[in-house]
């Protein structure tokens, strides 16, 4: 027969020395498997092994451990947990388990264990419950220890990490601390991060949360900013938490980690990861709101530079050269362009050579093709890294945004990028720039445009008498030499009185027109009287001189609808000659007035007898 007093008696005297003894030394897994050993002695049993209650689960200690650290390796028996925590609420009734409970019958732990004849004899004893007593303040007390020693340690670290947090403003280096902090707390786990944002050079390893493709339970976490737990997550063999890093303002991740199957967080692994997250994500907010501020400083400072240098009475084209400056080094495009719209026709301008994509036939393409997406009422173009139906090959970015004056659009401006590079931080900078720009560039056109109707005659387009006649005296102030040419159409009064008045003008157009577009850099022309124009080719040579001229006489038939001849005056005028610039003119028109009598449609040049340039 068995003494059960005496075991009662000894099994007390255990305890106490264990507990006295070893609870400085040992962990907590260490206490529970001396206990489960001092049992397993008492009674005999040779099979045995302890569980841990944790947050209505029962986890399967293994030697140093507990499963839930996510040690695959698993030693002990594969306790489907499920089924033991059903011990917890249906008594003691296994025979071969016992649930240790506290003072309030919460449990504690379990053993499970094969039962011995001693052991069938004890459970019948009245000291059973004695044993259980004895037990449950042993391992209540031990678990309380250790949780207050567990607690101290979470929150020292937190507090070190906090600190660390409080100390920065740089949003990788929170991210870095509170990974190295989680890793430390769960080594063995499979943790990742997943953030709703990029930032710098160190979080490039941990993946973009993708809102479509997340798994539930993650998307759960980030929109109610909480932590989530998925069950039975077969593809993942185990638990997985969720864990949203947010601040008061938004969410910057989420942050999951895996158990393996057959174990479970503890409230404690729950808590700490709550907190972390939380204050990561009020970090982050901080670091977030300055770095900001910081950029918001500095684009203000951009916008007020451009808009004050862009209303210090520049030219539109040295507008565009800023603007391309300033764009480049803000938004390091690419490739870029910024188009002007005149009336209906596009008139694309690149201004560098970089740009060299708009030049080509797949660069206008996009420019025809943003013009009609912005006409047809899109009032901006933000395409990254989207497959729109404009694929640009090679680019995966595509920004236009429109130049309007208050009434039109007067241009646009498309940035290209062949990364995803273009935020929406900078196309916020973007679009400031450009407001800020639209108003000066259109009063810099309206000016143009105003230049244009005092200096430039209506009908042909071409400079005024009075604007030429002030052009050359300071050409030829500022001592330069040049060709002048006096043109007359032949019989002009013929084609007026045979096509009429409105054809006349039309000729006088074709010839403006074609003028214009030869002279483009070399020259300057102006309407001299009715049908009389004069050109002036600055720093030109005779000969070269003489090669306009011939192209004119040889020309103006062929593009001139009903085609008409010219009769052209020449002459060259160098400075330090001693003739001054009216007798030069003089002299000229004499000339003309040659070529008429010589049968017209032809050149005489001043000064030189018997040439004539008779096409
Ligand atoms: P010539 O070969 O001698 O130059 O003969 P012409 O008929 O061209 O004679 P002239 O140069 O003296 O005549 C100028 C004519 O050009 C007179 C006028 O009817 C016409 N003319 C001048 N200005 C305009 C204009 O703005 N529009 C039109 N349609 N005709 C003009
Ligand atoms: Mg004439
Ligand atoms: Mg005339």
């Amino acid at each position: 027969m068995y003494n059960h007093e005496l075991t009662v008696i000894e099994m007390k005297c255990a305890v106490f020395d264990l507990f006295s003894s070893k609870i400085d030394e040992l962990s907590m897994e260490e206490m529970l498997h001396e206990c489960k050993r001092m049992f397993m002695s008492h009674f005999e049993i040779m099979n045995a092994d302890i569980l841990l209650y944790d947050n209505n689960r029962f986890i399967p200690l293994i030697e140093g451990k507990i499963m839930g650290n996510g040690s695959k390796s698993r030693t002990t028996k594969d306790y489907p947990i499920v089924n033991i925590s059903l011990l917890a609420h249906t008594g003691d009734i296994n025979e071969d388990s016992l649930i240790i409970r506290d003072n309030r019958l919460n449990p504690l732990a379990a053993l499970i264990f094969t039962a011995t004849d001693k052991w069938h004899s004890f459970a019948e004893s009245p000291y059973l419950k004695d044993v259980k007593k004895v037990l449950g303040t042993f391992v209540g007390q031990v678990v309380k220890v250790h949780q207050l020693s567990d607690n101290e340690s979470m929150y020292r670290r937190l507090f070190e990490v906090t600190e660390h947090f409080n100390s920065t403003m740089d949003s990788d280096v929170i991210i870095e601390e509170m990974m190295r902090a989680v890793l430390k707390s769960f080594s063995g786990y499979e943790v990742q991060l997943l953030l709703s944002q990029e930032y710098n050079d160190k979080t490039k390893g941990y993946r973009l949360f993708d809102y479509v493709n997340e798994r539930a339970s993650a998307v759960d976490a980030f929109l109610s900013g909480d932590l989530t737990i998925e069950k039975n997550a077969e593809d993942l063999n185990g638990i997985l938490m969720n864990a949203a890093i947010g601040g008061r303002q938004g969410t910057y991740g989420v942050l999951q980690i895996v158990a393996v199957n057959g174990t479970d967080f503890t409230a404690t692994q729950k808590n700490f990861i709550k907190l972390i997250t939380n204050v990561a994500g009020s970090a982050l907010e901080n670091a977030n709101l300055y770095e900001q501020s910081y950029r918001l400083v500095s684009d203000l400072q951009l916008v007020d530079e451009t808009s004050k240098e862009l209303n210090s009475n520049l030219d539109i084209e040295d507008m565009y050269d800023y603007l391309d400056v300033q764009f480049r080094n803000a938004f390091s495009p690419d490739e870029m362009a910024f188009v002007t719209i005149q009336g209906e026709a596009v008139d694309s301008i690149a201004l560098t050579s970089n740009t060299s994509f708009f030049k080509q036939e797949e660069g206008l393409k996009v420019v025809e093709n943003i013009l009609s997406r912005l006409q047809n009422g899109e009032d901006s173009i933000f395409d990254v890294n989207s497959k729109s139906d404009e694929e640009i090959s090679g680019f995966t970015s595509l920004v236009a945004l429109p130049i309007t004056n208050n009434v039109n659009m007067i241009g646009f401006v498309i940035l290209l990028h062949k990364d995803d590079s273009f935020s929406f931080d900078n196309f916020k900078l973007l679009r400031s720039l450009i407001g800020h720009s639209s108003l000066a560039i259109s009063n810099v056109m309206l000016r143009d445009q105003l230049q244009d109707l005092v200096n430039k005659d209506n009908l042909t387009k071409l400079f005024t008498r009075t604007y030429f006649d002030q052009y050359v005296a300071s050409s030829i102030e500022n001592g330069e030499s040049g060709i002048f040419l006096l043109m007359d159409i032949d019989d002009f009064k013929l084609v007026n009185d045979t096509f009429g008045h409105y054809i006349g003008d039309i000729v006088l157009q074709q010839m403006a027109s074609f003028i214009s577009l030869k002279l483009d850099g070399i020259g300057f022309a102006s309407r001299w009287g009715g049908e009389e124009i004069a050109i002036f080719l600055p720093n030109v040579s005779f000969e070269s001189g003489v090669e306009f001229a011939q192209l004119l006489v040889k020309e103006i038939p062929a593009i001139t609808e009903p085609s008409v001849t010219v009769s052209i005056g020449m002459g060259e005028w160098l400075p330090n000659e001693g003739t001054s610039f009216n007798e030069l003119f003089q002299s000229i028109d004499k000339a003309l007035y040659q070529a008429k009598g010589n049968g017209k449609n032809q050149f005489i040049i001043h000064g030189v007898a018997s040439a004539n340039g008779l096409c």
